[in-house]
């Protein structure tokens, strides 16, 4: 039996707009909205809430209890449990959505004996009611937060449940085995253990299965959390003009005094559906800077190796200047890197295209005319996503559900030394248990609540 209490939340973000919403779920949902609700001739509804079969909806005003005065006019939506997004009652308060009368709404289910909801506590009631796994929560909160299309598509191929599918379909193959191993432990002259080399070739065929999946992780945390990309270059080389071309907005300043980028800015921007942070940065120039430009430039060099790209800007023209090259150099040693040679509408880019090192990819474009900026864009793809994301991807899995893939290919690599090594089936059973459990944790079972809690922490309030 679940002894919750019933949680409020205005789930709509906060203003002004067209219609606020607060939810309610619990044991005392349809109690707390009979109490409050008036419906035509400003009557109690009747029969009462709690003897309607629920999934209805009702037109009418939410009044404060002790003198009867109209609060708001608003439409009430019930859901019954087990058929609501928490798995208990739910109501929910359509409202005008307006600070005042939201919190005061708010108030008034909050005196009627409702908890303020924590963040992602709904959504928490649906995982430990049983509607959803924690894979499914997860990716409402990815939905939310999704920045591109192929970020949310995604998260919903998560919601429709394409990683827990995955999971599992690595997990039974486990199951299975161990069930065959326990059956030769306890019964060994009835039942043969299942032998060496199918064992050996189920568990190798599991590991390639999982480290797939696990290869995911790289374009999942492109999707989540965005490729980073730093554009260094000296100062008036034109990386604020190629930001904003790139953004197609006037974000970052543009000016003719040389070094004022100072900030390191990010700005969102996304490349074939990837969302990128932009970390632009202000000029590296280490002879003749005053303080803030030197912070500038200390931030520079940790934005270099943060970003999964880096794009070196430089003026096209008959040559380069030793600063280009040092940053180039600098920019290099941190990691995959793009020349851009900016300003092509000028100056010709043959001169400066001879100086730059063997090797190095280089595009040509011109930040005020936008020539050359898809292809530039192109190779910024390539170099920060490349082969991690498949045009079309069906999982793309967090850091959490990594951590655990590789903890599960431990325990199954373990397994392996074990048959191979010819020890009792006992210890192989071991293994396996572990890997089953291990697995069991992507989807939400076997998790210490802590860990739970730690994942809805991160949700709204009111989701
Ligand atoms: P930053 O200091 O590297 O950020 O350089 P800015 O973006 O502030 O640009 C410096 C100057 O170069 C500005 O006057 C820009 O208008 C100019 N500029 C930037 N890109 C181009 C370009 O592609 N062609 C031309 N002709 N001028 C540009």
């Amino acid at each position: 039996m679940r002894l919750l209490d019933t949680i409020a939340a205005i789930a709509t973000p906060p203003g002004v707009g067209g219609v606020g919403i607060i939810r309610v779920s619990g044991p005392d949902a349809m109690s707390m909205a009979q109490g409050l609700f008036r419906g035509r001739g400003l009557l109690p509804l009747d029969p009462p809430l709690s003897e309607r079969p629920g999934r209805e909806i009702h037109v009418g005003y939410v009044i404060s209890p002790p003198s009867g005065e109209i609060v708001d006019e608003i439409v009430l939506l019930v859901f019954r449990a087990p058929h609501s997004y928490t798995t208990e009652d739910v109501v929910e308060f359509q409202c005008h959505a307006g600070p005042a009368v939201m919190q005061r709404l708010l108030a008034l289910v909050l005196a009627a004996g409702a908890r303020l909801a924590a963040p992602g506590e709904f959504t928490k009631r649906a995982f430990l009611g049983g509607r959803i796994d924690l894979t499914q929560a997860e990716a409402i909160g990815e939905i939310a937060s999704a920045r591109t299309e192929r970020a949310l598509s995604a998260a919903m191929g998560q919601l429709e449940g394409h990683l827990a599918r995955a999971t599992s379909s690595l997990r039974a193959p486990i199951k299975h085995l161990l069930a065959e191993l326990e059956a030769s432990i306890d019964f060994p002259d009835e039942i043969d253990a299942p032998s060496s080399e199918r064992m050996l070739e189920t568990l190798e065929a599991l590991g390639r299965q999982a480290s797939a999946l696990a290869a995911t992780a790289e374009g999942g945390r492109l999707l989540r959390e965005g490729a980073a990309l730093a554009i260094v270059g000296r100062p008036n080389v034109g990386k604020s003009s190629l930001l904003n071309a790139l953004l197609q907005a006037e974000r970052a300043i543009v000016t003719e005094v040389a070094g004022t980028t100072r900030d390191v800015l990010e700005a969102g921007l996304s490349i074939r559906g990837v969302p990128f942070r932009v970390l632009d940065t202000a000029g590296i120039r280490a002879e003749g800077a005053d303080l803030a430009e030197r912070l500038g430039i200390a931030k520079s060099r940790t934005a270099l190796g943060e970003a999964d790209v880096r794009l070196v800007v430089m003026e096209a023209g008959p040559a380069l200047e030793p600063a280009d090259l040092e940053i180039l150099a600098a920019a290099m040693q941190a990691g995959p890197t793009l020349v851009v040679l900016n300003k092509i509408d000028r100056h010709p880019v043959e001169g400066v295209l001879k100086g730059l090192p063997s090797g190095v990819r280089a595009v040509a474009i011109s930040a005020r005319t936008g020539a050359g900026l898809a292809d530039l864009e192109q190779a910024i793809y390539d170099v920060a996503v490349g082969a991690a994301l498949a045009p079309v991807q069906s999982v793309a899995i967090n850091a959490r559900h990594h951590a655990a893939l590789q903890r599960a290919l431990t325990s199954l690599g373990k397994a392996h030394e074990t048959v191979a090594g010819g020890l009792a089936a006992d210890f192989v059973a071991i293994d396996l248990q572990d890997a089953i459990e291990i697995l069991g944790q992507i989807t939400g079972e076997d998790l210490k609540e802590e860990v739970i809690d730690h994942i809805f922490a991160s949700f709204c309030v009111g989701k």
